[in-house]
């Protein structure tokens, strides 16, 4: 059976879409190549937080809040259908300056969130220390924002795709595309080896890997990976997630707690080093010294997405019909997973997204000869 819509990548961005597309109706096929490859999602904190960005537009923001706001109701629908629980929680976000210019910076982040109407209460460092117990003597200051939530992000993708499959999606890992198939104008299906599959749509949302489509779709798609390592730690505490400048440390649903997170730009390298580790364990234990006994639980590393100006691509591409892009979301993939899979279902449906998304236009970055 020709599906109507193939979606390449199974990371959380293309599990999102295929959970929402098959629930729009769609006959959807999911291919992924497989998992152990460096694939951002099963790295990543799952921290959602929308101004986690400290220079990024307001268009940013807008996608980030909406994306934000659809994850109660998505959390409790998966869970509902699949009886996975995607560790949401809403454990509230804590920055914490380390030295004078930490604190002259977070009083510059709060100036900003006050600006926006956004709460956030600074704590001095009596009161931070009352909040969490844990932190260092060091810690002069802290920026508290209880709105924040995260995720896990293996228990997401596995609620998405079972969720997906439950409205008749198939998936299949152990499936590289080599290449898409073009008919003129239009682009018709995918090739994997020797095999063409066709269909009404191809989504490419293979994350680190999309700028593989240059050459196919006549475009630049600058899109570089930018490696993140992380460690996780079996620890009681802290109770929110906290942010330093170096480190950030997130007490996931499970009892484990994930330190992260480097960023490298080594290509796709996807290797957790020791350096790596050491440098995450280091300032870790700056900020939270019971973490010095700590048991290390596991390491491991992703390739994010990383674009030029830091923002996704997301939506059609000039010229070509049948293909949308949904890659690039580097450091917030996880965040933006709800927002990109309706804003794909919304330009499948009616051919108008719900936001305003000029500033995620994959053709931004100009074309390229084909
Ligand atoms: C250490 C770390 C911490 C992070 N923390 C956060 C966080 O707290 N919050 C947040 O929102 N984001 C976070 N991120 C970023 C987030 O993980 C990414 O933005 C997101 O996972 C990108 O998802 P994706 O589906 O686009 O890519 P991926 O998860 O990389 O998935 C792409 C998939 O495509 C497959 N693929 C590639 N090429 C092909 C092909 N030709 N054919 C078939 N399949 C193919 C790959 O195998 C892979 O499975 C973090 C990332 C890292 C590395």
């Amino acid at each position: 059976v020709t599906p109507d819509v193939i979606v390449v990548g199974g990371g959380v961005i293309g599990s999102a879409i295929a959970y929402r597309l098959s629930k729009d109706g769609r006959a959807v096929l999911l291919l992924d190549r497989g998992a152990g490859d460096g694939q951002a999602s099963s790295a990543s904190a799952g921290i959602l937080a929308p101004l986690s960005e400290d220079a990024t537009p307001s268009t940013f923001v807008q996608l980030a809040d909406e994306s934000l706001r659809l994850y109660a109701p998505l959390m409790a629908e998966l869970g509902e259908a699949t009886g996975i629980d995607a560790g949401y929680r809403q454990t509230g976000l804590l920055r914490v300056a380390l030295d004078e210019a930490d604190e002259a910076q977070l009083a510059r982040r709060h100036a900003l969130q006050r600006s926006r109407g956004l709460a956030g209460e600074w704590l001095d460092a009596l009161a931070v220390r009352e909040v969490e117990p844990g932190l260092s003597r060091q810690v002069r200051a802290g920026l508290l924002a209880t709105g924040d939530a995260q995720v896990s992000p293996p228990a997401l993708l596995r609620a998405l795709k079972a969720a997906a499959r439950q409205h008749g999606a198939e998936v299949r890992s152990g499936s590289t595309v080599d290449d898409l198939v073009r008919g003129g104008e239009r682009v018709t299906g995918v090739r994997i080896g020797h095999e063409t599959i066709s269909a009404g749509e191809v989504i490419l949302a293979n994350g680190a890997w999309a700028g593989a489509w240059s050459s196919s779709l006549g475009l630049e798609l600058p899109v570089q990976p930018v490696r993140g390592q992380m460690v996780g730690l079996l620890s009681a505490g802290p109770a929110h997630m906290v942010f330093a400048t170096r480190v950030y440390a997130a007490p996931k649903a499970d009892g484990w707690l994930y330190v992260g997170a480097t960023e490298e730009p080594v290509g796709f390298d996807p290797r957790t080093t020791a350096a790596g580790v050491s440098e995450l364990l280091r300032s870790a234990i700056a900020l939270l010294p019971g973490l010095a006994d700590a048991t290390v639980w596991r390491v491991g590393a992703g390739l994010r997405p990383g674009t030029p100006d830091r923002l996704p691509m997301i939506g059609r591409v000039p010229g070509c019909s049948g293909v949308s892009l949904a890659a690039g979301h580097f450091r917030n993939g996880v965040l933006l997973a709800p927002i990109t899979a309706e804003v794909i279902s919304d330009i499948l449906s009616t051919g108008r997204p719900r936001l305003p998304m000029t500033a995620f236009d994959p053709a931004r970055f100009g074309s390229r000869a084909a």
